[in-house]
């Protein structure tokens, strides 16, 4: 930081002042609240809006809310399977996963892209603690039902509430990768949208944001300007049905509805790509992205 000029601009003195008295009653509402924040794609690949977006993160948690980082790591698990000779295969959003998959899934998510972000949220004055389901029990596994079998791909069984919420007392923000084991000591991988629900779910947190690399759920997904504001549970199946919602956003939707079931107040998909999506989000009354109800 830059020392205090002799001759202060007090314009921007001013500016800076009356932009923390707006969101003060934002700061009011939310204070003690838990937030869970999923992050991935597009907007966690690059480094400097990765950077950005785990500043807001970490000054979200300096006022008071309780944010837990739930993250993803598509891209970078697609790339490792293909220097391994292993063509990355989705049906419906979800990673097709033998026990190769999942072992590479974890490797990448363990060895690489978690650390990655414990290790920044530290450098922005942060104190981020590192997880996966297998710690302690936090998030138990098993076999995603469903009419096709897509190997080790897991759904969230049981989450250790308790212990993520002492974490939080402390004053850490966990950042959990999503992996998870099952009965039988297997790995699972689970999508990271599905299991971010589960989390919210389960610690009852008051919002739900799922931060994804386009502006929220698209009326015509080649269309940026058919952002849809608010989504319902009924239009959001019409458009799975219909193919208009397809690949990754099926799983974004699914967890917003799975969320908002399990008593979470607010789920929301934005565009992460933008500057200070979660600031926006959490401390205006800017309702970026697609909010999802009931
Ligand atoms: P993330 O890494 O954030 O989970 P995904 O690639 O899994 O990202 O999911 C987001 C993608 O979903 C978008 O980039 C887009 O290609 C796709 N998509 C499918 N249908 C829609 C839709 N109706 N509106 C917006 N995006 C959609
Ligand atoms: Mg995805």
């Amino acid at each position: 930081m830059k020392p205090p000029k002799s001759q202060p601009d007090m314009e921007m003195l001013r500016e800076r002042a009356a932009v923390l008295t707006e969101a003060l009653p934002y700061l009011r509402q939310f204070r003690g609240h838990t937030v869970v924040v999923k992050y991935g794609g597009a907007a966690m690949v690059e480094a400097k809006l990765r950077t950005e977006v785990l500043k807001d993160i970490v000054l979200v948690e300096q006022v008071g809310l309780r944010p837990v980082v739930v993250h993803g790591g598509g891209p970078e698990i697609s790339e490792m399977m293909r220097r391994l000779g292993k063509e990355p295969k989705f049906v419906e959003g979800l990673r097709v996963s033998d026990a190769e998959t999942v072992a590479i899934a974890q490797m990448v998510l363990l060895g690489s892209t978690n650390p990655e972000l414990v290790a920044e949220i530290a450098r922005q004055g942060g104190r981020a603690i590192g997880l996966s389901g297998k710690d302690s029990g936090l998030v138990t596994a098993s076999k995603l039902a469903g009419p096709r079998d897509l190997g080790f791909v897991g759904e969230v069984a049981e989450v250790n509430a308790g212990l993520l919420n002492g974490l939080l007392d402390q004053g850490f923000i966990p950042v959990i990768a999503p992996i998870a084991p099952g009965p039988e000591g297997e790995t699972y991988n689970i999508n990271a949208d599905h299991f971010a629900a589960r989390v919210a779910g389960a610690l009852k947190a008051s919002k739900l944001v799922l931060l994804t690399d386009v502006r929220g759920v698209l009326k015509d997904k080649s269309d940026p300007s058919t952002l849809i504001s608010e989504l319902g549970a009924a239009q959001a199946k019409k458009m799975i049905g219909a193919g208009e919602i397809e690949a990754g956003m099926i799983p974004k939707v699914e967890a917003c509805l799975d969320a908002l079931a399990a008593g979470v107040a607010k789920c929301h998909i934005i565009d992460g790509r933008l500057p200070h999506a979660i600031l926006m989000e959490l401390l205006t009354d800017y309702g970026i992205g697609t909010m999802v109800v009931q």
